[in-house]
């Protein structure tokens, strides 16, 4: 794939709101990745050549490498969620995933064996939904073919129906030192509605078993939006919460895309549930800091920095290198390549069984990409240090970006300190409208060869158009 058009960056920008907002919409419309930050965006991906395991051979020792794991099966698909998951039910089915997933870690152990593991993140999906002796089958594979290092992060997401107390033991016993609980509502009716199982009362009485286990970190994942939720009973979730004393809080406000169920069964929220969704944010907001959580770097609501997921704050904070194992999962090699497998679990075990890596697409990265993906990933907490980014780059933020920045400014969106640039932005929707102007002219391109056409016009988005856009 040929990369960056030579004259970009010649002529003065334009105003591309109207369009980046459509970008937008698309680009999250097509990401099954779950990421809201994926530089180049996964639309742009294509097919790469079979010289991927290799490349993993050329990490430097200094890499914060991770381990990342997707168990692409629910008991349940959840109409809310956006992450690559089936239904399945079936326990050979399930188990059998496991076989493949090992060999695939085998196709790979010989160019990583020698290097430290410094995080692992295992997701989906349901990764609980392995009963006892898969799931500890799973954890002795990756304890015995990779190298943890002695203060490894160890990360699973669980879901409160998926778990008892022999699971928890089981992974307490393998290292697993935080967890991700995804609570999302304690609503019975909005569980219902979502097609949720759980039962509010289990997952408030697991999480605190969680906590008096002793994990190192217990994050809840809460969501905010989500059909029949209403603000009070929002609240009444979010305290029963707080009462079990988690770590971290993460509140996920709740964006259908077309990839959701919502959307497929021809559901939307209408402009009223959207402010209430914000109001629910901002509540969440208050509370939280109230009790003594704040927003952390790269990451949710929390006590204390050691909470925050490693491994994504490694991805951003140090462009660290991840390998992602299953079907669906995504990985980056650190200036050279991000790829994604095949998000199809038959396919994905066809490639294993031929003996190939199982990957469906991805993108050659220029040190440019990076410098981007690390600008914008940056923003979307607020503001990049000019500090950090000569430390990761070697190069001044404020010559790399001049044309950016200085139009961006020119209308208010940005400021520059002595020691930052920092957004000035009133939702999500603006920021990912606005840090597309740091995006290359070649990706843009790219991504509107995908969209439908349009009639685009130079023009400036309002704030409610941001405010209702569908992320
Ligand atoms: S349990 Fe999690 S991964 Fe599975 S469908 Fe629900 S939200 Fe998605």
């Amino acid at each position: 794939m040929k990369r960056h058009l030579k004259n970009y960056g010649k002529g003065p920008i334009k105003c591309r709101d109207y369009l980046f907002k459509k970008l937008t919409e698309k680009i999250s419309e097509k990401d099954f990745t779950g990421y809201t930050i994926q530089y180049p965006p996964l639309l742009t991906w294509d097919k790469l050549e079979n010289k991927i395991c290799k490349e993993w051979q050329k990490i430097s020792p200094e890499d914060k490498l991770g381990i990342y794991i997707h168990i692409p099966f629910c008991e349940q698909k959840c109409i809310f969620c956006r992450y690559y998951s089936k239904k399945e039910k079936n326990k050979k089915v399930i188990e059998s995933y496991l076989r493949f997933l090992e060999k695939e870690i085998m196709m790979y152990r010989r160019y990583l064996a020698n290097k430290q593991i410094h995080s692992l993140y295992i997701g989906g999906g349901t990764p609980t939904i392995f009963t006892l002796q898969p799931l500890a089958k799973l954890l002795s594979i990756l304890k015995s073919n990779f190298l943890f290092s002695e203060d490894a992060q160890m990360c699973i997401e669980v879901t409160p129906q998926s778990l008892d107390l022999k699971k928890l033991l089981l992974l307490k016993r393998f290292g697993i030192n935080r967890l991700t609980i995804g609570v999302q509502s304690l609503n019975k009716n909005v569980l219902k509605e979502v097609g949720r199982l759980q039962n509010p009362k289990e997952a408030i009485k697991l999480l605190g078993i969680a906590k008096g286990l002793g994990f190192q970190t217990v994050n809840i994942d809460l969501m905010a939006g989500l059909p029949k939720e209403t603000l009070s009973s929002f609240k009444r979730g979010l305290d029963k919460t707080l009462k079990k004393n988690p770590d971290m809080v993460h509140i996920h406000p709740f964006y259908p895309i077309k990839y959701t169920e919502f959307m497929k069964s021809g559901c939307y929220l209408s402009k009223c549930e959207m402010d209430l969704r914000t109001k629910m944010c901002e509540l969440a907001d208050k509370t939280l800091r109230s009790r003594g959580f704040c927003p952390k770097k790269f990451d949710a609501y929390g006590k204390k920095d050691d909470s925050r997921n490693i491994q994504l704050c490694d991805a951003i904070e140090n462009i660290s290198s991840y390998i992602g194992f299953g079907a669906g999962a995504v990985s980056h090699i650190r200036g050279s390549l991000r790829y994604v497998n095949h998000n199809d679990v038959c396919k994905y075990i066809s490639c294993i069984k031929k003996k190939v890596p199982p990957i469906m697409k991805g993108i050659n990265l220029t040190k440019r990409d990076e410098m981007i993906y690390y600008l914008t990933a940056c923003l979307r907490y607020g503001y990049v240090l000019k500090s950090e980014f000569r430390r990761i780059f070697g190069k001044e933020v404020t010559s790399v970006f001049s044309k950016e920045l200085a139009y961006l400014k020119k209308r208010g969106i940005v400021h520059e300190t002595d020691e930052k640039i920092v957004i000035k932005v009133k939702n999500i929707g603006e920021y990912l409208v606005f840090s597309k102007y740091f995006y290359d002219d070649e990706i843009i391109e790219i991504c509107k060869q995908h969209m439908d056409k349009l009639n685009i016009p130079e023009r400036e988005i309002t704030l409610d158009e941001t405010r209702y856009m569908c992320l």
